[in-house]
């Protein structure tokens, strides 16, 4: 089974100047095309082709998160080679270090990264308003429990500050002020030069009060108006480069009503004949709730636009997301799970420092298709975890990524083939049984 690139490496085998023979004003590079549907009147699942200037995006797909323009650990040709048909980078970072004109004079986030498939960034929203305060989009607690909107206000010390215009920020690099409003989001998103960016958005959490939650997303909705009114005049100034895709974020945190008016409020906002490509559904998900508020959205967006699960990537809200219309997805978490030695099989995820592997000279996982499993032990990431050798990292990131993309591929083939929801049944009865760890 030794199949050292199990994937043809499309994404690096087009030259950029092919590629970027195109200009924005073309908006007929950007495209979405569903294919099939799930095939139960109660859930919004479908596949489907998301066509960028850079290259096609089969859906559902999950997309690998570079936060800095990296992958961490891992080149972008072993990202192509495991299958990620696009790469998603953080405008916050990537704003303060080394800057967005700096990436722009590189050619755009993609070339800059030697990266030729298509590219996301986000807004720098989600980053700028949890600086400080460490919330997750999925917060497992009882949202009944505490609820206030003491992580929005602006009497304590901490690290952003919200208006109506924009936000004021402290860089976690070195203390020094900064300020992004909508225009400044598309800004630097523009400089950036992702195919698919986000609009601007107040990412709320769960413990914000019902009336907070209000006045917020109508804030989100004023700063969308603004993101397609900028995206337009950068797209006009910036006419020699590729068409950039901008998804308007979704929030309205754990309430039906306040969730489906941003669905329809931001499907149909048209700013002179600039609407969005597509959406991102954000902020603050009720992991136990995640399918039903995911649905509400779904329900109401226009079907012919694509649609991004922001920050999702546990394998049974991968499945969850997908049924209820999601398309793509990103998350941080296989990679920084496999940085601290936590690798999936399809019998749930396990520590590879743990002692009963380190005569264990089989792959990480028998059935996986990857790099790591193909070439190394689980006996030899055993030794490398335990030795603190950084190669350990990109092995175990390598697979995990590989193994949570090949998740989503299958989800895809499996709604193609009608047998989704047996395919579903299956993986997560053994992935979650305690009996198989
Ligand atoms: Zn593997």
């Amino acid at each position: 089974m030794a199949v050292l690139s199990p994937f043809p490496r499309k994404a690096t085998s087009l030259s950029f100047d092919d590629k970027l023979k195109v200009d924005n004003t073309d908006m007929s590079q950007f495209k979405f095309k569903v294919e099939n549907e799930i095939g139960d009147s109660n859930l919004n699942g479908r596949t489907g082709v998301i066509t960028t200037p850079h290259g096609e995006i089969k859906t559902p797909a999950f997309i690998p998160v570079g936060t800095k323009a990296t992958v961490k650990s891992v080149l972008p040709e072993s990202m192509a080679d495991l299958g990620a048909q696009a790469l998603l980078a953080n405008a916050y970072h990537l704003y303060l270090q080394p800057g967005p004109e700096i990436v722009d004079e590189a050619g755009g986030v993609g070339k800059f990264m030697n990266w030729s498939g298509p590219t996301f960034t986000d807004s720098g929203g989600f980053q700028v308003l949890s600086l400080g305060v460490g919330f997750k989009k999925v917060i497992a607690m009882d949202e009944d429990t505490f609820r206030s909107d003491e992580v929005i206000a602006d009497h304590k010390e901490r690290l952003a500050h919200v208006d109506n215009d924009g936000v004021t920020f402290k860089s976690h690099l070195d203390g020094s002020m900064h300020r992004f409003t909508p225009e400044v989001s598309m800004q630097v998103q523009h400089q950036l030069g992702a195919d698919i960016i986000f609009a601007f958005d107040e990412c709320t959490t769960l413990h914000n009060t019902r009336k907070y939650q209000e006045k917020s997303l109508e804030r989100t909705r004023l700063w969308a108006k603004r993101c397609l009114v900028e995206h337009g005049r950068l797209t006009r100034e910036r006419a020699s480069k590729p068409y950039q895709a901008l998804w308007g974020v979704l929030q309205g945190a754990q309430y039906e009503d306040l969730r489906r008016k941003a669905a329809k409020d931001l499907g149909a906002l048209d700013e002179d004949g600039i609407t969005f490509d597509g959406f991102g559904l954000g902020g603050a998900l009720d992991k136990a709730n995640l399918g039903t508020i995911v649905g509400w959205m779904t329900d109401e967006l226009p079907r012919d636009k694509p649609r991004h699960l922001l920050g999702i990537g546990e394998p049974d809200d991968l499945f969850v997301g997908v049924e209820n219309g999601a398309d793509t997805f990103d998350c941080v978490a296989p990679s920084r799970q496999a940085r601290t030695s936590a690798v999936f099989t399809n019998d749930g995820r396990v520590n590879i420092t743990n002692a009963k592997f380190n005569r264990d000279f089989n792959p990480i996982d028998e059935s996986c298709d990857c790099y790591t499993c193909a070439n190394y032990t689980a006996a030899y990431l055993n030794h490398l975890f335990r030795s603190k050798e950084m190669v350990g990292s990109t092995l175990a990131t390598i697979h995990n990524e590989r193994f949570i993309v090949r998740l989503v591929e299958r989800m895809r083939t499996e709604i193609n083939n009608g047998d989704f929801q047996e395919f579903k049944k299956d993986f997560l009865g053994r992935f979650y049984s305690p009996s198989s760890k």
